[in-house]
């Protein structure tokens, strides 16, 4: 008999929640990842995301031969991957952590009815941040819908804490199935490399973070958001390692953990306003304007620098991204769902429940929102955030 813990946005060997509880169960464990064509299907053949996943699954195979192990790899629909390994291997248990947007709930039930019904246990664990659903809420048990009281809460909460477990796996490394199975390359996967990478993360340069991380010009944040998205770093380590260092840093964090929680809490904000009395709007929606807003040829620098970035490099920097959303809403008209959707095509650090919340904070639509009325003007943004043009003449070399 075999234990199973299944990657998925977790994909790291140290400080991992459910593999812990993996490897303390009296069985070897197979370590698996499975690419689910259900989301890969709408991807393009070169998605710089997918290669991110690959390289860093690489680097857990090629730590596990180290120990006479490997990663199982599958690739196909989740519920099909399932019932054939359900049939492959004598499994006792199956571990992974909780993953809270919608499809992947779903996906979850599914997997764990499957299991239960062929006499196989299913584990779940909290791992991908640090309170969940609803460990914050208000008084009365309901969920917190403004930042900054849900934000004094949860620092109320992780004080008696005390300091955050950190869970070493590394002592039970022994206890992983000896295995060879075939690490397949990016093209068995069915893509290709692309030009696009993601960017180790950067903690030494957030020392004045407070100070300068609203200048794009200046790398002054960490990086870290794609590697927060797919785990490639334990985020009990990162606040652990931020309390002590930077509050404006680890207020950041809180945010992507109110956004997670109002997602959890509200999935209807997938596709609709929060605000249900905006849901309403007679937006503009001119195509032509949200082609020129897609390239960088809106004519207005800093929107235009900023969605050069992103095409470019799969990033854009926070004070840009809210300039240009911003633009999208309440210059152009436009629906934030259609930027909220460009968006997640290009970023690399594509998340839903941020991405979401932004965007509807943006547009005036979300919870804890910008109001309506209030305007970004693209002009005054550059003047106080990039009074030199150092950041636009990167990007718009013809300025
Ligand atoms: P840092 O400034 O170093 O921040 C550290 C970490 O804190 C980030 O990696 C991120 O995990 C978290 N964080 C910071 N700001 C926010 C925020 N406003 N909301 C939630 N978490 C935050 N972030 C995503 O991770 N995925 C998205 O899809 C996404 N879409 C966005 C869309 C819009 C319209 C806007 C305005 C912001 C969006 N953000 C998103 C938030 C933010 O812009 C990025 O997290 C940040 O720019 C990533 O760079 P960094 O890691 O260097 O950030």
């Amino acid at each position: 008999e075999v234990s199973i813990f299944w990657f998925r946005r977790d994909l790291r060997l140290d400080d991992n929640v459910a593999l812990y509880h993996a490897l303390q169960s009296e069985n070897p464990v197979i370590p698996l990842f499975i690419f689910d064509t259900d989301i890969l299907e709408s991807l393009p053949k070169n998605d710089a995301r997918v290669g991110f996943i690959h390289e860093s699954l690489q680097k857990i195979n090629t730590q596990l031969n180290t120990i006479g192990s490997s990663l199982l790899i599958k690739k196909g629909k989740t519920s099909t991957v399932w019932e054939s390994l359900l049939q492959e291997f004598a499994i006792s248990a199956v571990y992974f952590n909780k993953d809270y947007e919608p499809y992947a709930i779903k996906r979850d039930l599914a997997i764990d009815a499957l299991a239960k019904a062929n006499h196989t246990l299913c584990f779940s664990f909290k791992d991908q941040v640090i309170f969940e659903e609803n460990e914050i809420t208000k008084a009365d048990g309901l969920p917190y819908t403004i930042y900054t009281p849900y934000k004094n809460k949860w620092l109320e909460k992780y004080k008696s804490i005390a300091s955050l477990v950190e869970y070493d796996t590394q002592s039970y490394f022994s206890n992983f199935h000896k295995n060879h199975f075939d690490f397949p390359s990016l093209q068995q996967i069915g893509f290709e490399e692309s030009d696009i990478k993601v960017q180790p993360y950067n903690l030494t340069q957030i020392a004045n973070y407070h100070e300068t991380r609203d200048f794009p010009a200046i790398d002054s944040t960490s990086y870290l958001s794609p590697h927060l998205r797919f785990g490639t770093v334990s985020i009990r380590k990162l606040v652990n390692w931020a309390v002590c260092k930077n509050d404006v840093f680890l207020s950041e964090l809180i945010w992507r953990e109110f956004f997670m929680q109002i997602l959890f809490n509200f999935p209807r904000v997938v596709s609709h306003n929060f605000k249900s009395a905006y849901d309403g709007i007679q937006w503009r929606n001119n195509e032509e304007d949200f082609k020129r807003w897609c390239t960088g040829t809106t004519g207005y620098p800093m929107v235009d620098a900023g969605m050069r970035q992103l095409n470019q490099t799969g990033y854009m920097h926070n004070r840009v991204r809210m300039v240009v959303a911003s633009f999208l809403c309440k210059h152009l008209l436009i629906n934030w769902q259609w930027g909220e959707a460009y968006f997640a095509e290009k970023l690399l650090d594509y998340d839903l429940s941020a991405n979401i919340g932004n965007w509807q904070w943006a547009a005036g639509t979300g919870c804890d929102a910008a109001p309506y009325f209030r305007v970004f003007n693209p002009d005054i943004q550059l003047k106080k955030f990039d009074t030199k043009g150092i950041y636009i003449r990167k990007w718009i070399p013809e300025f």
